[in-house]
């Protein structure tokens, strides 16, 4: 008698507790038009979004590096199907570009028309402010 593998999936959810004094500056930063990243003191490893602690090397002794946000766009997608937390927007585009300082960063690309947008394109990473105060950060074209 054969008998079928049993397949086991189980969901993994790691979350990541960040202290907000540790991440205040990042915040602070978007408010005055900066992107900031974190570098670890010990390994030189450079985070974008920044981290409190380094998984290369597990220290915790990190340094705010101001970012130029500059870089080129390596992938992107056009989300037509929203999840309900963005039901109130209109179909978005998600990219992936590698800033000048050698980290992917992942955000929304607005300002671009959706023929117009091109692998290797040069992008700008700029801090918005939502509409309902939110801080955060989308690719522009540069
Ligand atoms: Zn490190």
């Amino acid at each position: 008698m054969s008998q079928l593998p049993t397949i086991r999936s189980r969901k993994l959810e790691i979350e990541y507790n960040i202290p907000i004094s540790k991440t205040k500056k990042f915040w602070d930063g978007l408010r005055e038009g900066k992107i900031y990243g974190t570098r670890c003191k010990k390994c030189s490893k450079l985070y974008f979004p920044p981290v409190a602690d380094c998984g290369e090397c597990y220290s915790s002794e990190m340094d705010w590096v101001e970012l130029s946000g500059e870089g080129e766009l390596i992938t992107f997608t056009h989300i037509v199907v929203r999840p309900t937390s963005f039901l109130n927007e209109q179909p978005y585009t998600i990219a992936i570009a590698e800033l000048r300082e050698g980290v992917k960063a992942l955000a929304w690309l607005t300002g671009v028309k959706r023929k117009d947008i091109k692998i290797g394109m040069k992008v700008k990473l700029a801090p918005k402010i939502t509409g309902d105060g939110r801080v955060t950060y989308e690719f522009k074209p540069l």
